[in-house]
C-alpha cells in the first residue's frame, strides 16, 4: 500500500522501518528533517510537510502529545489542508479533547480519521510487536488493518468512535503507572522486614500475579457480580492493615488510600461482599 509516516521519534521509527518491511511504499516527514536520511536511503519518499506527506492517501501520525499533533493537522500546510478522501491513522497517545476535536475537523474537511494508539515500548516498535487499540468507523479499521498487521501483533477494536481508543489507552496507561506504584509498595513493604526487593520481585513473578488478577477479578467487576463472596471485603481490609503495619511507617500512599475506601464500603455495607465489590459504582467515597 502506499502510506506516509509523520514523526520519526523514538516510537515512530521503529514502526515506519516496520511498514517499509512489510514491503509497504512509504513516504516520510518529520520535523527535524535530518530523522528523514536512513529512511530515504533505503527508498522512502521524503515529503516537504505533511500536506505533501497527505498525496500518499493514507497518512498515520505518531507525535508527542497534543501540541505536536496539532501543529502537523491544524499548521500551515497541515493534514486538514491537503484535501478530500485522506485516512488519517493517528497513534500518539494523546488526550480524548484533542481526538474528538480531530474526529470533527477530518469530517468537515471531508477527510477520515481513526485512533490507533498503542502499547508497547521503543523496542517492542521496532520489531513490529505492538499491541494496537483501534476506534474508528468500521470500513476505516478494515482499510487500515493491513498496517496495523505490519506494526502490531494484534489489534484490539474499542468501538466505532476514534475517542474510544483515546480514552481506553489512558485507561491503559494508568493501569501500568498503578501496577508500578502497587510493586514499589510491596517491595518497601518486605524492605521494613529485611526481604531483599529481587526476592519479592521472584515470588511475584512465580505466582503469575498480573494475568491471574485479570482473569479473576476482571469479568468480576465487569459484571458487577460480588457475590457470592469468595474473599468477603472485610477480610482484605485486614489484609491491607497487614501490610501497612508490616512497612513499618514506610510511605504507602496506594495502600493507604484503598484502606480509607474499603472502610467506606464496610461502613456502608458491612463488608460481606467479595472484595471485588472495590468495583462497584463510587457512590461509597
Ligand atoms: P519522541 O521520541 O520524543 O518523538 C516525538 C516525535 O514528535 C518526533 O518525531 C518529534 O519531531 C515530533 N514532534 C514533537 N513536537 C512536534 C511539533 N510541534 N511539530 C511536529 N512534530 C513534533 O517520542 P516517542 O517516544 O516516539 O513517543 C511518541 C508518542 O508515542 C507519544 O505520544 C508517546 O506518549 C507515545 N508512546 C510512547 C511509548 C514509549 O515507550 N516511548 C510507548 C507507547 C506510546 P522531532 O524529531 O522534530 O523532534
Amino acid at each position: 500500500m502506499d502510506v506516509a509516516f509523520i514523526g520519526l521519534g523514538q516510537m515512530g521509527s521503529g514502526m515506519a522501518r516496520q511498514l517499509m518491511d512489510a514491503g509497504h511504499r512509504v513516504t516520510v516527514w518529520n520535523r527535524d528533517r535530518s530523522k528523514t536520511e536512513p529512511f530515504a536511503q533505503r527508498g522512502a519518499r521524503v515529503a516537504d510537510s505533511p500536506a505533501d506527506a497527505a498525496r500518499a492517501g493514507i497518512v498515520l501520525s505518531m507525535l508527542a502529545d497534543d501540541s505536536a499533533l496539532e501543529a502537523v493537522c491544524f499548521g500551515d500546510a497541515g493534514l486538514l489542508a491537503a484535501g478530500p478522501k485522506l485516512l488519517h491513522i493517528s497513534c500518539s497517545t494523546v488526550s480524548v479533547a484533542l481526538t474528538e476535536r480531530l474526529t470533527n475537523a477530518h469530517e468537515k474537511a471531508g477527510q477520515r480519521f481513526v485512533s490507533a494508539q498503542v502499547l508497547g515500548r521503543p523496542d517492542v516498535a521496532a520489531s513490529g510487536r505492538l499491541s494496537i487499540i483501534a476506534a474508528g468507523p468500521t470500513p476505516d479499521l478494515d482499510e487500515a488493518q493491513p498496517l496495523f498487521d505490519a506494526i502490531g501483533s494484534k489489534t484490539l477494536r474499542m468501538g466505532e468512535r476514534p475517542v474510544m481508543a483515546a480514552a481506553s489507552k489512558a485507561a491503559a496507561n494508568f493501569g501500568i503507572a498503578a501496577i508500578i506504584e502497587t510493586i514499589s509498595e510491596q517491595i518497601r513493604i518486605v524492605a521494613a522486614q529485611g526481604v531483599a526487593a529481587n526476592k519479592m520481585v521472584e515470588l511475584l513473578k512465580e505466582t503469575d500475579f498480573g494475568k491471574r488478577m485479570f482473569d479473576v477479578y476482571g469479568p468480576m467487576i465487569a459484571e458487577g457480580r460480588f457475590e457470592p463472596a469468595g474473599f468477603p471485603l472485610k477480610l482484605g481490609r485486614k489484609d491491607i492493615g497487614l501490610a501497612i503495619a508490616a512497612a513499618a511507617g514506610g510511605e504507602l500512599p496506594f495502600a493507604d488510600m484503598l484502606a480509607s475506601r474499603m472502610d467506606a464500603i464496610i461502613a456502608a455495607d458491612g463488608g460481606n461482599r467479595d472484595w471485588s465489590a472495590l468495583g462497584q459504582p463510587l457512590a461509597v467515597k
